[in-house]
């Protein structure tokens, strides 16, 4: 005869393992369920589908929608500018509950911004972040263009000042040139950030850079 599982082991033996792993989840916390490497192929599948226009639309049905009610448990993070042509889920294929996003002019990343990616990793299990830049960036070329202006010039172009600066001189177009630079410059801002740098060393959690080419629809990742 089977016997019945001894729920009172079962239990010991949950709260056993919580504290061996360190990790007591609180109420808001998932523990993470897609590791980095495959977030990304996940991601790229999806943008190969976009590419060549045989999108599934996954996660965008009702059922979705009511099945979130109860949390969410995004595969990736994605900071990506606020230009109309490049919303992350419509570039990647995805749907209701995949990534978490943060979308700003020219995809900076300032405080606010690392604190909301900051909460997809320490609260939703998000183990892959992706700063994605973008070819014919307006927001990027106004602060080439007006670069070498006197006077200030407001947060956001702020921001971009860094990327332009160092990629000065550099062969090729400045503005192409300028929103990689960018791209690279966040990816280290994030990757060292006091929120983030601990996991990143220790592996939990990769940052990674992207183009967005608005011409071909591919999705260029930087090394
Ligand atoms: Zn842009």
């Amino acid at each position: 005869m089977r016997r019945k599982p001894d729920l009172k082991l079962l239990l010991l033996t949950a709260i056993a393992f919580a504290i061996i792993s360190g990790t007591a989840l609180r109420a808001d916390e998932h523990p993470p369920g897609v590791s980095a490497s495959e977030s990304l192929r996940m991601l790229l599948e999806g943008n190969q589908r976009f590419i060549s226009g045989k999108m599934t639309h996954p996660d965008q049905t009702t059922a979705r929608r009511v099945e979130l009610v109860r949390g969410q448990h995004p595969f990736a993070a994605i900071l990506a500018c606020s230009d109309s042509r490049t919303a992350p889920e419509i570039l990647f294929d995805r749907g209701l509950g995949d990534i978490f996003v943060a979308r700003v002019a020219g995809n900076v990343a300032d405080q606010v911004v690392i604190e909301s990616l900051d909460y997809a990793v320490k609260h939703l299990g998000v183990r892959l972040m992706m700063i994605l830049g973008h070819r014919r960036c307006g927001a990027v070329t106004a602060a080439v263009i007006g670069h070498d202006e006197p006077g200030d010039v407001g947060p956001m172009l702020s921001e971009l000042r860094p990327a332009v600066e160092a990629s000065k001189g550099e062969p090729g177009d400045p503005v192409e040139n300028a929103i990689r630079e960018n791209v690279k410059l966040v990816v280290t801002k994030l990757a060292d950030s006091p929120e983030l740098s601990a996991m990143v060393k220790s592996r939990e959690l990769k940052v990674v850079g992207g183009i967005y080419d608005l011409d071909s629809g591919k999705i260029e990742m930087l090394p």
